[in-house]
Parts: structure tokens; C-alpha cells; sequence
């Protein structure tokens, strides 16, 4: 274990073979948020936890969401108080305490258009919003504007209809980063962390009554071998009833997918010096700032199609744009737009049978699966705008715990949850959750690190901007990452000419962060994929080239390497206008999901 829970990806083969040589209380299935918060939960309560991943740490939605930590507005119309109230503590928790070099405060303007009407409405919903709150608040209060200070603060809005405006605050994060983040702390908790490895089966004990591992397979090499625990915790995402299948079990709900766009377009595009929420006719739309950027969206339709790689159409661009339109004075246009990125909302079926605990449930006694699964009950036409973002928890059979629905925001939550009905089961005295009191990797001393981001910058040769860029990706880590400068000053060049990110931190995504390919660099280490407007494809090559010096690749490996990037971006970017009437029901498996490409 190493104290800074560096996941050093050219140590992959022994963490491969721990995987197969030692026994572990949990093995969590899948490594977006919600399993790196149980893998991190379990681990802080003194427990042997071991995570696969099948792709990339963050690969599924937790790299592909609007990135806002928050309590979510809406959700207060639709009366899910205990949502938003939870979401916002969990909220306000992260910003102060857990995580506040990854989490930080952000405003909305919300334009108002219907003076006698909306202002009350808007403002009585703000002011329970701000109330459920704690009395400690890290972010401020809402405000009341009028249509001249609207204006002022967002000049990029039409005057017209404009009656005045509401300002409020939520938070913000690099929901990849702050995925890795969360993972390496649980590896510094003891954790034994592997990426591109897929569960394909789950093991049975000689009795056949309970889940007691998984057979899984190395994506990189094909080779199989079993991984042994004594609760499995299925974390999947919306590959959760494809896990559910695996283990031939059905479990009391059903994920029902959504897919949500998002648009990313310069900063200079907007006018604007906070970000703003706009109502739609189904739901709202966001404007967040993203550092030289905006990132607009977002969309909220069915999706059946491949769960590794939803696709945005041409139809959800326009929707997105017009959205946007409505209260802009320059439209944007489709030639302002310099990304797109599509993921999937892994929603809990209401049409689903009882017997599921709704989030905050803390005991196991969930009856065997067979009992609760009604089949595949058809949803109904709800929309998907109208599902609840809350989470369960089921126990479909013993030694298998697995969780669906919730949102980023409330993972601590949602892993609290799920490794308590997971220990349930093991017969034995496991203490509660801590996680509301471990800090994140880079939080712990950052007030003191901050002042020093000038002799930082002038001991490592690199700009002041840098270093607290830096600061805002990795904390107290950042000195690390500089560290890196001294054996090889090469690393101190930036990466990509205006943008932000050093040599350094390609460098240090190999030797920390479990980078094995060059998309897990430009797509989620950095964020140059969704920034840059040829989607990082000019410095790929450097990049295959800075990991190939560490991972030992040779000069074919690394054209390979960066030929693998340009021909996933070239599919990125085919946008259809609408989504195929071909696309399968139902996406592959998540190891045949890999075959195809990531
Ligand atoms: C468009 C959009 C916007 C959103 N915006 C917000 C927001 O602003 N704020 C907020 O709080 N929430 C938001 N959400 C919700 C939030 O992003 C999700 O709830 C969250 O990221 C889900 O995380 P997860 O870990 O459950 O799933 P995922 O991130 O998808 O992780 C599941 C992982 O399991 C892996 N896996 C699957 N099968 C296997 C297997 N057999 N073996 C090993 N690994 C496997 C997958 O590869 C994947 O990485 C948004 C969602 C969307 C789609």
C-alpha cells in the first residue's frame, strides 16, 4: 500500500496478481463514483476491499456529467425534499471539508421573464433551498436582481421579456478527476485497485448459497482468473443488470437508461461572469463556466443503444442550441460549438417491485432475488425528466450487494449505503462509516500549500498560473507532480499550447493515476478532449510518447498508441443526425464493449 495511494500503472502485474493471491472482504464491481466511494468506504472501516474496473477509472457517466455538485433546483418542484436536502449537505461538506481543492462554489443567474408570477415562485423555492443548508455555510446566500443588474452580471442576454433575475449558488468539479481522486484515497486506505479488468461471472460458495467472488478478465492481455471475496458490491452504473445476469440473479429494479448532451463552446461566446440556469419546455438548461469555456446542456431521453458509447445526435445539438437561444441576443451557432459529450443516467425504474430499500436504508434483510423480480415490468411513459434521482440498495441473493439511481453528488451517501447491507451479510462487527471525516487526497494542509503557489513557481521553473492550476487539480499532491520536473525539466513545457496542463501531469498520470492509454489521458486525467477543438488529437503523439518512456513501449507501440486515440476521436466525432434505427436494444457486454474499441 502505498500512504499516497499512487496507482502506479507499470506495477499492474503484481496488482494483478494480488488480485488473484489474496482473499478480500469486498470486491466492489466497477469504478466510477459510486464504486470508488465504496471501495474508499470499505477501506475506511478497516476492511480488505479490492475494485475492478472494466475500462477506465471514470469511463462510464462519472466522466460525462454536468459536473455540478449540487442540490439540485428542480428536484425541490418535483417535492424530493429529502433529495435536495441531503445533496446539499453532501454538498457543502465536500466544498469545506472533504474535498475543497475539487469542489468549489459557482453562481447561477436564473432569468426571470414573468414578473408577478415567477419572482415569488423562483425566490420562495431559493429561499428552501438556502435554508436547508446548514448553519455553517460555505457558500453564500441567493440574491434578488433586477433586469440592469441581470444584464450587468450576463450581458450575453437578450433585454427582451427580461423582468429581473434570481443569483444563487451551487459548486462545481471535474467529476473524472475528482472519481480518480476519490479512488486513490481508498488505494491509500489499502484498497487494491485494477483498471481494464471485467467481472464475466461471479463465483458461488461450495453450497451454492452465496456470491463469494467474481471470475474476471484482464481486457489488456484476454487472460481469466477468480478474484475472491466475501460480498461482492456491484457498482456498475447502467451495466448493473448485466452484473445482475452474470451472477443469474434478478434483482428487486431495473436500471432505466437516460442520455444527456452537453455542448461545449468558448467563453467568449456567452457574455457572461456567472453561470446560468434557464428553463426549458421539459426541464432546464445550464451555461457553467469551464474555465476558457462553457459547457450548455443538458438533454434527458430514453437511450437503449450501446452503453459504452452513447451517442449525441445532431437532433440533440439543436435542441441544446435553440434551448440556449431563446434568452441569448447572439444565437449560438453550430460552428460555435467545439465538443459535444453524451453519458447516460443509470435512473431507477419506478414500475419496479418492492422489497428495494430507498436511499438511506441501513440494513441488509433484503429478501432473495426471485421473489421481488416482477419481470421485465415495462416503465411506462413516464418521461425520464420525471424519475427520481434517488438510489436503492438490494441484496438480490447473499454475498452480492448492489446500488443504482443516485447522482454524483450524494456518492458518500450511496456508498454508505451499500457497504452496510454488504457487511450485513458477513456475520460479523464491521464499524459504521467515517468517510464524512476522510478528507480526500490533497485536501489535508492545502491552506498552507496555496500561499506558497509563487515559490513554487519560481523553484520549479514553471508559470505562477500553472502551479495553482495545479493546485486546483491535485491539492497538495501538486508537489508532486512538480517533483517530476527535477529528474526530467523537459516536463515543465506545457502540453498543448494554451491550455493549461504541464508535460508533468502526463508523466504523473502513469506513475499515480493508472493511465494505461493515451485516451485516459486527454479524456479524463486532463480534460483536453472536451477543451481543445481538435479534441487533443495534435498532441496525442506526445503524449503516446511521454507514457511510452515510462511503460517501456517501443516506437511501433507508441505509433499504435496514438493511432488507437485519433481513430476513437474520428468515431467520436461522427455525429449522426438522429440516433440509428439499427442501435441494438441492449448494449453489449462490458468485456465485449472493450473488444470494440475502450
Ligand atoms: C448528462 C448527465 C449529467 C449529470 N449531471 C450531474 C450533476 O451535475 N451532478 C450530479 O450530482 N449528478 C449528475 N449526473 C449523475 C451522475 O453523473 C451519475 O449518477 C454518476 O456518475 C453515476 O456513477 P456510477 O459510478 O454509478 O456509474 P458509472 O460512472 O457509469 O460507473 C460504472 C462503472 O462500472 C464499470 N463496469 C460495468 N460493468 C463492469 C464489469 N462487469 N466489470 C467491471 N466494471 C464494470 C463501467 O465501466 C463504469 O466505469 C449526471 C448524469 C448524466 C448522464
Amino acid at each position: 500500500m502505498a500512504s499516497n495511494g499512487a496507482l502506479d500503472a507499470r506495477e499492474r502485474d503484481a496488482i494483478l496478481g494480488r488480485l488473484a493471491a489474496e482473499r478480500f472482504d469486498v470486491l466492489v464491481i466497477g469504478g466510477g463514483i459510486t464504486g470508488a466511494g465504496a471501495a474508499l468506504d470499505a477501506a475506511s472501516r478497516g476492511l480488505r476491499v479490492a475494485l475492478v474496473e472494466a475500462r477506465d477509472l471514470a469511463s462510464g457517466t462519472s466522466s460525462r456529467s454536468s459536473k455540478l455538485i449540487h442540490g439540485g433546483l428542480r428536484y425541490l418542484e418535483q417535492f424530493d425534499f429529502k433529495l435536495v436536502y441531503e445533496a446539499l449537505r453532501e454538498r457543502d461538506l465536500l466544498v469545506s471539508r472533504l474535498a475543497p481543492h475539487l469542489v468549489r462554489p459557482v453562481s447561477f443567474l436564473y432569468p426571470l421573464y414573468k414578473k408577478v408570477v415567477e419572482r415569488p415562485y423562483v425566490g420562495a423555492g431559493l429561499v428552501l433551498y438556502d435554508a436547508m443548508e446548514g448553519t455553517r455555510r460555505p457558500v453564500p446566500h441567493h440574491r434578488h436582481l433586477s433586469a440592469r443588474g441581470a444584464l450587468k452580471r450576463a450581458p450575453a442576454l437578450s433585454p427582451d421579456r427580461l423582468a429581473g433575475a434570481m443569483l444563487y449558488y451551487d459548486a462545481q468539479v471535474d467529476d473524472a478527476r475528482h472519481t480518480l481522486t476519490v479512488t486513490r484515497t481508498a488505494a491509500a486506505h489499502g484498497a487494491v485497485v485494477a483498471t481494464r479488468v471485467s467481472a464475466v461471472g461471479l463465483l458461488r460458495s461450495a453450497d451454492g448459497e452465496r456470491v463469494s467472488g467474481a471470475r474476471v478478465r484482464d481486457e489488456e492481455t484476454g487472460r481469466h482468473f477468480e478474484v475472491s471475496a466475501e460480498a461482492v458490491v456491484v457498482c456498475a452504473g447502467v451495466w448493473t443488470d448485466l452484473v445482475h445476469e452474470l451472477a443469474g440473479v434478478r434483482a428487486g429494479y431495473r436500471v432505466r437508461m437516460s442520455k444527456g448532451v452537453h455542448v461545449v463552446v468558448p467563453r467568449a461566446a456567452v457574455d457572461a461572469s456567472t453561470g446560468m440556469i434557464v428553463r426549458t419546455d421539459k426541464s432546464v438548461l445550464f451555461f457553467i463556466p469551464w474555465g476558457d469555456h462553457w459547457i450548455v446542456g443538458t438533454t434527458d431521453t430514453d437511450w437503449s443503444g450501446d452503453r459504452a458509447e452513447p451517442k449525441p445526435t445532431e437532433e440533440d445539438i439543436a435542441y441544446i442550441l435553440a434551448a440556449a437561444n431563446r434568452v441569448l441576443a447572439r444565437p449560438l451557432t453550430r460552428a460555435d460549438v467545439i465538443a459535444v459529450y453524451a453519458g447516460l443516467r443509470p435512473l431507477v425504474d419506478p414500475g419496479e417491485p418492492n422489497g428495494v430499500r430507498q436511499s438511506g436504508a441501513k440494513q441488509s434483510g433484503a429478501k432473495q432475488s426471485g421473489a421481488k423480480q416482477s419481470g421485465a415490468k415495462q416503465s411506462g411513459a413516464k418521461p425520464t425528466t420525471k424519475l427520481s434521482r434517488e438510489h436503492v440498495v438490494d441484496v438480490p441473493v447473499p454475498g452480492l450487494a448492489s446500488i443504482a439511481g443516485g447522482k454524483f453528488t450524494t456518492y458518500r451517501l450511496m456508498a454508505r449505503d451499500v457497504i452496510d447491507a454488504a457487511v450485513a451479510g458477513l456475520g460479523r462487527d464491521v464499524p459504521g462509516s467515517v468517510t464524512d471525516q476522510v478528507p480526500l487526497l490533497g485536501a489535508d494542509g492545502l491552506a498552507a500549500v496555496q500561499p506558497a503557489a509563487g515559490r513554487l513557481a519560481e523553484d520549479y521553473g514553471v508559470p505562477r498560473a500553472a502551479v495553482e492550476h495545479l493546485l486546483g487539480r491535485y491539492g497538495t499532491l501538486a508537489r508532486d507532480v512538480l517533483g517530476l520536473i527535477e529528474a526530467d525539466p523537459g516536463l515543465a513545457r506545457p502540453l498543448a499550447p494554451g491550455h493549461p496542463y504541464l508535460r508533468a501531469e502526463v508523466a504523473y498520470a502513469v506513475a499515480c493515476e493508472d493511465a494505461l492509454h493515451v485516451e485516459d489521458v486527454l479524456m479524463r486525467r486532463t480534460r483536453l478532449f472536451i477543451e481543445s477543438a481538435d479534441s487533443g488529437v495534435s498532441v496525442a503523439a506526445d503524449v503516446a510518447a511521454i507514457m511510452g518512456r515510462l511503460l517501456g513501449w517501443s516506437r511501433r507501440r507508441r505509433a499504435a498508441e496514438t493511432r488507437r486515440y485519433l481513430d476513437l476521436i474520428e468515431a467520436e466525432r461522427a455525429v449522426p443526425a438522429a440516433v440509428p434505427a439499427s442501435v441494438p436494444a441492449s448494449g453489449p457486454a462490458p468485456g465485449l464493449a472493450l473488444a470494440a474499441g475502450r
